[in-house]
């Protein structure tokens, strides 16, 4: 009780206890084993609104405001924040709220009252500096990335913290608007629909908004010089693509990036059911990270040292399959990330062997054909560990996974599976559990359970 009395300022006299909501602070996690520290208890994130300004030093200044529901009585809360950056100021609905940063990236927030469970609130975070990268060396490059041209933020599995206070966890989707104020030379990209530009001065403010729920390692910032084409695809999804100018070698080289987004965004909405967002795209930039992102509505592909050539076809089915699992359809845990990557692996399979390519069986004999003490068969699928959180047996052996559902179930009740599991799941959160409950209705429930386990659940070569 004395919490309480601290942290709401109330006085306790003859009140009875049951009376007087207990005012607890949230927790400085939220519960993943991989990642102690990421995210953060006692609240649910509902909306993000950034506004970042980007100067040609490098330096960022940046309001974000976080629109939230307490999920328990708080006396205080944090968000996830990285440094160098400086706090400047922090107000929970618009009154100033104390504040320290501890640990490894803990933002602890103190309102002057303490926020009854259920209440919406907003805190709103001022802040400045050079936002860093994070170089992990198991997981490799992340945050905010600086490039020849500006910056690119890329988030997977860490690294929204680098640029704005978060609740930095999988489990905690929300949506996002971005205000993106650069110098007039350069353009600023962010996920989802383009929501307007506006010039002043010697700077322009580039608006962006996802309003499907997203989780914050999917958001993403792209400031460059870029060559931006906007359009729509068939089915009329406003269709947005950008590439590094010095990337750009030709204009059929935007045209055919272009065109490769659309018809893949197109034939992943035919096979796996609508396109989840309001906009579709990719940006094409020097990253120098080795990776291509699925960041929610328009994935970002690194080619630092590849001009002229653009992402292959295989490459952008599977960013793209990820708008579907991964994005709309997000593991809580990130142990559950083959529920992502088995899945855009095998959208490469499909993608494939329906435009003249291996077929998805002739791509796992391949695999299969790998020698019983790979690394392939020594990870577990479904539980990997936070360094093989990128192994190949989590892409590889997923897409297998899927495969022998195929063949157990047969053609229709395979797609209609992916498609349900989509419909079913849409803008949510998942665990492999809630995978296996679903594949479990489409034949006899103990064979598939079984083959489940066999091939997520345990390590070694299964046999066939
Ligand atoms: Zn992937």
């Amino acid at each position: 009780m004395a919490a309480l009395t601290a942290a709401a300022g109330l006085v306790l006299s003859a009140t009875p206890a049951h009376a007087i909501p207990a005012f607890t602070p949230g927790a400085a996690g939220a519960g993943d084993p991989y990642f102690p520290d990421m995210g953060n208890g006692g609240y649910d994130a509902r909306h993000y609104d950034i506004a970042l300004t980007y100067r040609k030093d490098r330096s960022i200044t940046a309001r974000t405001r976080i629109t939230a529901t307490a999920t328990q009585h708080l006396s205080r809360f944090n968000l996830d924040f990285l440094g160098p950056l400086t706090v400047h100021s922090v107000t929970v609905d618009g009154t100033a709220a104390a504040f320290r940063r501890t640990g490894a990236q803990e933002l602890v927030i103190t309102p002057r009252r303490g926020l009854v469970k259920g209440r919406t609130f907003t805190v709103t975070v001022t802040y400045s500096g050079i936002p860093r990268r994070i170089e992990d060396d198991a997981l490799g490059v992340s945050g905010w990335v600086a490039t020849d041209d500006g910056a690119v933020a890329l988030n997977q599995p860490f690294g929204a913290a680098t640029w704005t206070p978060v609740n930095d966890t999988p489990a905690d989707k929300a949506s996002y608007a971005f205000a993106l104020t650069v110098p007039n030379d350069l353009q600023a990209l962010a996920n989802g629909e383009f929501a307007g530009r506006r010039v002043h001065g010697g700077q322009s403010t580039w608006r962006w908004r996802m309003p499907q729920p997203m989780a914050s390692e999917l958001a993403m910032i792209a400031i460059g010089r870029y060559d931006i084409t906007a359009g729509r695809t068939p089915s009329r999804i406003p269709n947005v693509t950008a590439i590094d100018r010095n990337l750009l070698t030709s204009p059929e080289q935007a045209r055919s990036f272009h065109e490769l987004t659309e018809e893949i965004t197109e034939w992943g909405a035919d096979t796996f059911g609508r396109y989840p967002f309001g906009a579709t795209g990719g940006i094409v930039d020097a990253v120098g990270v080795g990776y291509a992102l699925e960041t929610q509505g328009r994935p970002v592909y690194d080619r630092k040292g590849r001009p002229g050539i653009n992402p292959g076809s295989s490459l952008v089915a599977h960013e793209i399959a990820h708008q579907w699992f991964g994005d709309s359809v997000t593991p809580r845990h990130w142990r559950d990330i083959w529920l992502n990557e088995g899945f855009a692996t095998y959208a490469e399979w499909l993608h494939g062997e329906q435009h003249g390519g291996a077929t998805a069986q002739e791509r796992f004999d391949g695999l299969y054909a790998t020698p019983a003490d790979d690394e392939l068969w020594q990870v577990e699928v479904a539980d990997p560990g936070r360094n093989n959180l990128f192994a190949p047996a989590v892409y590889d052996r997923g897409a297998m996974t899927l495969h022998m559902l195929r063949r157990e179930v047969g053609e229709e009740r395979f797609f209609a599976l992916v498609r349900d599991w989509y419909a079913r799941n849409r803008d949510g959160n998942v665990t492999t559990a809630d995978f296996v409950r679903h594949v479990k209705r489409y034949g006899d429930p103990a064979r598939l359970e079984a083959l489940l386990r066999t091939w997520i659940g345990t390590t070694g070569k299964p046999a066939l």
